[in-house]
């Protein structure tokens, strides 16, 4: 008789696992309830169906967010994404990690995230561009400089960063517009290495994690073979940067499937296949992998790049590597972390691991303010310094509380949080 299947279900919306996160650290820490209860929700939930005129003349409806979770410690800050699966409960959960996030770092911003409901691959560039400038119009003075800073997420890039910029400049005369939104293009007042920021500190935090014994075996990061999942800003130059640094690249994928190969792959050669085909997949130089498959792959470091929910009950036993470096938001569900801390395997949270993008864009916004723009080596010593700082900071408490890292990491998080609130004071 055949085996019954193991049916395990899990609530996989983002928005309750953010809750369940933040649920982990409180026994760990004194945080009146009042606090607790504040922190759970975002400040501003600001939804738009807003209008555009397609190519061929007809006019669609599109529903847009920028939600807004907490600005205890600076102006809202968070990226806008443009994805079929965008929804007020993942945009939720984003805009609350940023506020995590910018704590983990330090640096002085909130957290928020905005997302449009489309697909952009079935969009034209002027598609794009109208769909862009009308969501940014309606969103009005819901973002600016000192206000709400958005930033690239996924498949949104510099271009449509300086269209955010434009539209919002055409529409607020006479001040400095610069800082209203950060990745963008350098001619712009883009910031040399926030295009490369986010695998930058991903990467630090790796060799910082081989560094403190975490990867067992390996002493650096060119000793190390990493499999990467998703090929867009995250994951291309997190594979480009590690494999220039000697790691073997055992895998590469993106939407539409991988290749691997155990020897490592030809990292420069992958991605001028993607470039030319529009995918990684069908490369020569490796097999064809698919996405569940990668992830399961016998290697040292694991780099989820692409979406949430990855990494789940379902898959979380068979986890082939040592490290999982979270370069993507929320691709490890709770009941998924629990299961690899007991496995003794080591996850980077998010909210540590891709704070690289958060904090050159910080620079950025400095830098507008201004009116300066610092070289590439001044941005990435500075971004070293702070990823190196942050990482400790977070495996320090994990390791005196003996706690899983995304416990620490949202110990230290709500604690400045909280300490800020309290030291303001609630208006009025
Ligand atoms: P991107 O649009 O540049 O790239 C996304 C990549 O994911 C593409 O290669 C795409 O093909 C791939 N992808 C999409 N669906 C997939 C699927 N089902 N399976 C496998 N791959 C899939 O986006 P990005 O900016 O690199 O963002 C990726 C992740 O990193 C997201 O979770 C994002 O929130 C996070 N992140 C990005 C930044 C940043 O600065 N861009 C900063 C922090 C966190």
């Amino acid at each position: 008789m055949a085996r019954p299947e193991t049916v395990v279900t899990e609530d996989l919306n983002p928005n309750h696992i953010a809750q369940t996160q933040l649920e982990k650290a409180l026994p760990h820490l004194d945080v009146p309830a009042g606090m607790i209860e504040y922190v759970r929700r975002p400040e501003r939930t600001v939804r738009i169906d807003f209008p555009v005129v397609m190519d061929d003349g007809s006019l669609r409806v599109f529903t847009g967010y920028r939600i807004q979770h907490n600005n205890a410690r600076g102006p809202f800050k968070g990226g806008i994404r443009y994805h079929p699966q965008v929804s007020a409960d993942e945009v939720r959960a984003l805009a609350a990690w940023m506020t995590w996030k910018t704590a983990v770092m330090d640096v002085p911003f909130g957290g928020a995230k905005g997302g449009v409901v489309c697909n952009p691959k079935e969009l034209s560039t002027d598609e794009k561009r109208r769909l862009t400038r009308r969501y940014v119009s309606q969103l009005g003075n819901t973002i600016g400089p000192m206000v709400d800073v958005p930033a690239p997420d996924v498949y949104t890039d510099e271009k449509t960063m300086a269209w955010i910029f434009d539209t919002y400049d055409m529409t607020h005369k006479g001040q400095n517009n610069l800082p209203v939104v950060t990745g963008k293009p350098l001619e712009i007042g883009g910031s040399h290495g926030r295009s490369t920021a986010t695998a930058r500190g991903a990467l630090v935090a790796v060799e910082e994690a081989i560094g403190r014994g975490l990867v067992p075996g390996v002493r650096s990061v060119g000793e190390a073979t990493i499999a990467v999942q998703g090929c867009g800003n995250a994951g291309s130059h997190f594979a480009r940067l590690a494999s220039a640094q000697g790691a073997r690249i055992v895998a590469l994928s993106d939407s539409q499937g991988g290749v691997a190969a155990k020897a490592g792959l030809d990292v420069a050669k992958v991605l001028a296949h993607k470039e030319a085909t529009g995918s990684v997949a069908g490369c020569a130089g490796g097999g064809a992998v698919s996405n569940s498959a990668l992830l399961e792959l016998d290697c040292d470091v694991l780099v989820p790049a692409a979406l949430e929910n990855q990494i789940t009950a379902e898959n979380a036993d068979r986890i082939g590597a040592k490290l999982v470096a979270e370069a993507a938001n929320g691709p490890t569900s709770p009941a998924a972390d629990d299961a690899l801390f007991a496995r003794g395997v080591v996850v980077i949270p998010d909210i540590l691991c891709n704070g690289g993008g958060v904090t050159v864009s910080y620079y950025e916004w400095v830098q507008n303010l201004q009116d300066e723009q610092w070289d590439e080596e001044t941005v990435n010593a500075k971004l070293q310094r702070k990823m190196v700082k942050a990482f400790h900071d977070v495996f320090d408490i994990a390791e005196r509380r003996r706690v899983a890292p995304r416990v620490a990491a949202y110990m230290l998080a709500l604690d400045r949080v909280a300490r800020v609130t309290q030291l303001r004071g609630l208006w009025p």
